[in-house]
């Protein structure tokens, strides 16, 4: 008999299912391919984080090795972002960093770049402290920073000073108001201020972003100032916008999840947007004709 959770986990699959490429890395680089054919640039994500076990933590990183090996038989030149807690961060930092070292001179091998996503605040500095060591080994290397956190400013200026590559996002992860800016309107003033500081002082990195608010203004900030940035979207989000952007002549990057731990990155998804709760609902309806 089919119990009420597997019933609501189906129909969330239902809606969820627009966001990943699907569960196996065949599936993942599938999807790249047919993105990177409309001129997008690929970034590729494992779903899953928090891992606990050296067994989990090691599958991660084969199938990230994978990934980076698989690009050139698909005649792909793509990226993968990867959360340190899917390599390890909450059994110890310096375990944490070996493997995304170990990862990043496959990547290397193959011009792949690397990206760290950045989780919650509680593990914003063991991230950075990450990054600063590797970053000091390899160029290809970015790392996310969060507009809704207060210390982010101070955080880009340090990443900006070594050189470092910044992928400018809103943040996904429900923050304190001690640290963090918790209004919609706090959260986009913060994005544009850091974002004028990105395109006046940084060269290379990515607006990750949906918004048309946030986009124009990226628009605007490049003609006055000429850089190398690209925007970054996820997949199933604003496909008519992404091509748009492309057409305009902007470099475009598709950030693609895989995999079979697809819940929390949807659960994250379905509340940053009411309609997507309002698509669940009625899916949920329909198919139980309630
Ligand atoms: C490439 C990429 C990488 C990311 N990496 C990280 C990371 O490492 N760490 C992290 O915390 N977060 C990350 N995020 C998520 C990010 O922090 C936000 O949670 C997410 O992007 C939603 O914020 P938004 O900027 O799109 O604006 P929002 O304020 O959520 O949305 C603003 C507007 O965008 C439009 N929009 C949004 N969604 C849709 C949709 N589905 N269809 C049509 N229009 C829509 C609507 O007009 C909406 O009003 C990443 C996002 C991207 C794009």
């Amino acid at each position: 008999m089919t119990s009420g959770t597997q019933i609501m986990e189906k129909v969330l699959f239902g809606v969820a299912k627009q966001w990943i490429a699907g569960s196996t890395i065949d599936e993942a680089l599938a999807t790249a391919k047919k993105s990177y054919r409309l001129g997008m640039n690929v970034i590729i994500n494992k779903l899953g984080e928090y891992h606990t076990t050296r067994h989990q933590v090691e599958k991660t990183i084969n199938e990230y090795k994978t990934v980076i090996t698989s690009f050139s038989k698909w005649r792909i030149i793509g990226g993968i972002s990867v959360k340190p807690t899917q390599l390890g961060l909450l059994r110890s930092k310096k375990e944490c960093k070996c493997n995304f070292e170990s990862i990043i001179k496959a990547a290397t091998t193959s011009q792949t770049f690397v990206w760290l996503d950045m989780e919650s605040s509680e593990h914003t500095d063991d991230t950075l402290e990450i990054y600063y060591g590797l970053f000091a080994k390899y160029e290809r290397l970015g790392i996310a920073l969060q507009a809704n956190l207060q210390r982010s400013q101070n955080d880009l200026a340090d990443i900006l000073s070594i050189g470092g590559k910044i992928r400018l996002v809103k943040g996904a992860y429900r923050e304190n108001a001690k640290t963090a800016f918790k209004s919609k309107g706090e959260v986009d003033r913060n994005y544009l201020k850091l974002m004028k500081i990105l395109f006046k002082n940084g060269n290379e990195f990515g607006i990750a972003t949906h918004d048309s608010a946030m986009i124009e203004g990226a628009t605007t900030l490049a003609k006055q100032y000429p850089r190398k940035f690209e925007f970054q979207m996820l997949h199933g989000i604003r496909d008519e916008l992404k091509l748009r952007l492309i057409k305009d002549g902007f470099a475009l990057a598709e950030y693609i999840p895989y995999g079979t731990n697809w819940l929390p990155y949807s659960i994250r998804r379905l509340k940053e947007r009411k309609r997507n709760i309002l698509l669940l609902g009625s899916s949920f309806i329909s198919r139980h004709k309630i």
